[in-house]
């Protein structure tokens, strides 16, 4: 997915549940950090490291180390900060299967399978070779839905302002 959709689905999660900017930091991190590391070639594909629900639990670990420490992030923002990378990791999962490769999932078990089949498009050629498909039409009910949401209800998600 276009990562302006994973922070628009962090947005919309957070919504009055949980720190939204930690939900955004969260969903924001694999692209983030994988996208440049392939870029530069230190990995073959867009999906990798912090795409990898291996690393999730690595991920998990260190953020429960670092809120059992005096001065560690609250309970709150640990579990926001996870609940959208995980976000990223499914929307992701999603839309490679809703595109017709399921097959290509396989990259939330990286480095167990290090290469599959995968399109390996820049963000530039993504762009082109994606518009029009399968995923690309999810996102655009994703915004207009999501969009009507938030003009209804407010970014709180209107529980603030009931009585
Ligand atoms: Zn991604």
């Amino acid at each position: 997915m276009f990562f302006p959709t994973h922070l628009f689905i962090a947005v919309l999660i957070g919504r009055a549940r949980f720190p939204t900017v930690w939900v955004v930091f969260g969903a924001a991190l694999p692209d983030l950090v994988d996208k440049p590391l392939a870029m530069a070639g230190v990995v073959q594909t867009y999906h990798t490291v912090v795409h990898s629900a291996l690393f999730g639990a690595v991920f998990a670990v260190a953020l429960l180390l670092a809120w059992s420490t005096e001065r560690g992030p609250s309970v709150g923002v640990v579990v926001a900060t996870l609940v959208g990378w995980g976000s990223h990791l499914g929307a992701d999962a999603l839309h490679i299967t809703l595109n017709g490769r399921p097959e290509n999932t396989v990259f939330l078990i990286w480095p167990v399978v290090e290469t599959w089949d995968s399109i390996d498009a820049g963000p530039g050629p993504f762009i082109l070779q994606y518009a029009g498909t399968t995923s690309f039409y999810l996102e655009v009910v994703i915004w207009v839905c999501g969009g009507y949401l938030l003009l209804r209800d407010g970014p709180a998600g209107g529980v603030l302002g009931r009585s």
